[in-house]
C-alpha cells in the first residue's frame, strides 16, 4: 500500500476529530522518521514531548522487553514489583514524597482537582460542594468533559455541554485577575508553566512564584500541568525550576512513557495525597508493571544522558539561530526556552499551516499550533548538526514567504 491507500483507509474508518499532515510513518528512530515510501523526516515536534528521549530509544526498548517477558499487568487488587521502584525514582528525582499513577495526561489532571477538591473540604473546611478551582485562559489539560468544563476554547467546548461546576478561569499571566478570583473557597489553582497548546506562551517574570507565595498565604493547592513542559523540555527537570517553585501537586505524563507506553502520574506530599483512601480513584492499568518498568527507564535516560541539560544548551544554539528571523515581515515574535520554541507569524503570513505543509515536503515535520505559530520541540537527544538542519529549512521556507 502506498501513502494515499493509508490515508483512504484512515479517512473511512476513523473519525475525523483530527487533521493530521498528510505523512504516514513506518518507522522512527532518534530524531528521524520514515515514511511508508521509504522518505526520511527530521522530527520537530516530538508527539507533543512525549518522545523527549528520542523515538524508539534503545535502552527504554530493552527495559520493556525485559519487563514484557515476566509480567504486563497485574491490576492493583495485587502488588507488583516495579511501581514501587518507578515510585520511589519519581519521588526522588523530583523531590517529592508520594506519587499517583495513572495511564494519560488528563487522567493525571483529573486526579490532582479529586484530590484538590478533597483537601479542600478535609483540609481547608470548605463546606460541600463549594470548591472551586482556578485555572488560566487559553489553558491545555485534557479533553475530559470535566477538564473542557474549564477551557476557554470554543471548539473544544462548544458541542459538549453542559459542563462540570466548581471551575474559574482567568488570563493566564494575569496576577491581579487571579488574585480577584480568590475567594475562601478556592482550593486549587491550576495551571501550565509554560503554555503549549496556546502557542508555547510563556507568563511574565515571576509570575509563578508570585502565585506559589499567595497559594501558602492562603491555603490554596498550587497544581502544575508539567505534562508537556516537565521532563526536561525547557532545559530543567521541571519548567517551575527556573523560578524556584515546588507546586503542591505536579501533573506529569507524556515522556514519563517515552513514546513506549501511556504513563502519568500526581506527585505530592505525603498529607495531600494520604487524602485518598482505598476505592475513592484508581485505574485498571495505572501502575501497571510494564509500564512502571517503561517510566523508570525513562527517568534513567534523562538522568543519565543529562537531558534536561542538552535542552538548555541546544536551545540556546536554537534561539541564537532563529534570531536571523526577528526582522523578518511575517514574524511577529520568536520565543523559546530549552528546546522549545515558537515563530509566531502575522495574520498577513496566511497561517503557520502553509509553512508547516511546505517543511513537510522538505523533509522537516513541524505542527502548526494556534493558527500562526510553528511550534519547535524536537527529541532531547538530537545532536546539532540535525538541529541545524531542521532550523535552516524553517529559515528558508519563511525567508521565501
Ligand atoms: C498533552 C497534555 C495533556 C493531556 O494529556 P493526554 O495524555 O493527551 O490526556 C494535559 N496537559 C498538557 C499540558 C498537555 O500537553
Amino acid at each position: 500500500m502506498k501513502t494515499q491507500d493509508y490515508i483512504d483507509l484512515e479517512n473511512k474508518y476513523v473519525a475525523p476529530n483530527y487533521n493530521p499532515l498528510d505523512v504516514v510513518i513506518e518507522k522512527g528512530k532518534g530524531a528521524w522518521v520514515w515514511d511508508v515510501e521509504g522518505k526520511k523526516y527530521l522530527d520537530f515536534l516530538a508527539a507533543y514531548s512525549a518522545l523527549n528521549q528520542g523515538y524508539c530509544n534503545p535502552d527504554i526498548f530493552e527495559a520493556m522487553v525485559k519487563q514484557a517477558k515476566q509480567v504486563t499487568l497485574t491490576s492493583r487488587a495485587f502488588r507488583n514489583n516495579q511501581l514501587p521502584q518507578l515510585a520511589k525514582k519519581l519521588c526522588e528525582m523530583l523531590d517529592y514524597e508520594m506519587m499517583l499513577p495513572m495511564n494519560s495526561g488528563a487522567e493525571a489532571v483529573e486526579t490532582a482537582l479529586k484530590v484538590t477538591r478533597k483537601y479542600g473540604y478535609v483540609k481547608k473546611g470548605i463546606s460541600h460542594y463549594d470548591a472551586e478551582i482556578i485555572a488560566m485562559g487559553n489553558n491545555f489539560h485534557g479533553r475530559t468533559i470535566s477538564i473542557i468544563s474549564f477551557s476557554t476554547e470554543d471548539d473544544y467546548r462548544k458541542a459538549f455541554g453542559p459542563f462540570t461546576p466548581g471551575f474559574k478561569t482567568v488570563p493566564y499571566g494575569d496576577l491581579e485577575a487571579l488574585k480577584n478570583a480568590i475567594t475562601p473557597n478556592t482550593a486549587g489553582i491550576l495551571l501550565e508553566p509554560v503554555q503549549g497548546e496556546a502557542g508555547v506562551i510563556f507568563p511574565p517574570e515571576n509570575y509563578l512564584k508570585t502565585i506559589s507565595d499567595l497559594c501558602k498565604e492562603k491555603d490554596i493547592l498550587l497544581i502544575t500541568d508539567e505534562i508537556q513542559s516537565g521532563l526536561g523540555r525547557t532545559g530543567k527537570m521541571l519548567a517551575s525550576e527556573w523560578e524556584g517553585v515546588k507546586a503542591d501537586i505536579v501533573c506529569l505524563g507524556k515522556a514519563l512513557g517515552a513514546g513506549y507506553y501511556p504513563v502519568s502520574a500526581i506527585v505530592s506530599s505525603k498529607k495531600i495525597l494520604s487524602l485518598f483512601n482505598p476505592g475513592e480513584h484508581g485505574s485498571t492499568f495505572g501502575g501497571n508493571p510494564l509500564g512502571c518498568a517503561v517510566a523508570l527507564a525513562a527517568l534513567e535516560v534523562l538522568e543519565k544522558d543529562k537531558l534536561p541539560q542538552r535542552a538548555l544548551k541546544l536551545g540556546e544554539h536554537l534561539m541564537s539561530k532563529l534570531s536571523v528571523l526577528k526582522n523578518n515581515s511575517l514574524v511577529k515574535d520568536i520565543r523559546g526556552k530549552g528546546l522549545w520554541a515558537a515563530v509566531e507569524l502575522k495574520p498577513e503570513a496566511g497561517g503557520a499551516r502553509r509553512f508547516c505543509t511546505k517543511l513537510m515536503e522538505r523533509g522537516v515535520l513541524v505542527k502548526d499550533t494556534h493558527h500562526n505559530t510553528i511550534r519547535i520541540a524536537p527529541v532531547l537527544t538530537i545532536s546539532q548538526e540535525d538541529l541545524d538542519f531542521g532550523i535552516d529549512k524553517i529559515i528558508k521556507v519563511v525567508e521565501e514567504g
